[in-house]
């Protein structure tokens, strides 16, 4: 997870990590990953649109979005995490925590990005290869246990 922090030190930072990718910086692939570095935490896809026509002012259609968040996800750029609402959301990926797992409240849905956590090494039988690991921890949250 990323803080909001500087967001004009965010968009030299996600044109840098376009170009580290080998590629063009298109105005959609740096405003998404933009926002998703805003965002700071996974958000769906309709909160990437929300964000975008409030920063920008501009709305970017659900087609240009889709492809550029598979764009991102491809070179490395941004993860995309499902928890049990069936929701895809989408975080930057910090490149000094390329996979981590994450937390899901099971009350309001929020997920989270758990960078500092480890991720459990699966034993595979020979000659299996990782691609991927997904682990989704299933919890309440702080504002959900004060609701009890
Ligand atoms: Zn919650
Ligand atoms: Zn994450």
């Amino acid at each position: 997870m990323e803080r909001a922090t500087d967001n004009a030190a965010q968009t030299v930072e996600a044109e840098r990590r376009v170009r580290a990718a080998g590629q063009r910086p298109t105005r959609a692939r740096l405003q998404i990953l933009q926002s998703l570095l805003d965002l700071g935490q996974p958000v769906s896809h309709s909160e990437i649109q929300e964000h975008i026509q409030v920063r920008w002012a501009e709305s970017i259609d659900r087609v240009t979005l889709y492809r550029g968040l598979d764009w991102l996800v491809q070179h490395h750029l941004t993860h995309r995490i499902t928890a049990d609402d069936r929701v895809w959301r989408f975080s930057a990926i910090n490149p000094e925590h390329p996979s981590h797992p994450h937390f899901h409240c099971l009350r309001c849905g929020q997920v989270l990005c758990l960078p500092e956590s480890q991720l459990p090494a699966p034993k595979l039988p020979a000659e299996y290869r990782v691609e991927e690991i997904e682990v989704v921890v299933n919890g309440v949250c702080p504002h959900c246990q004060r609701q009890d």
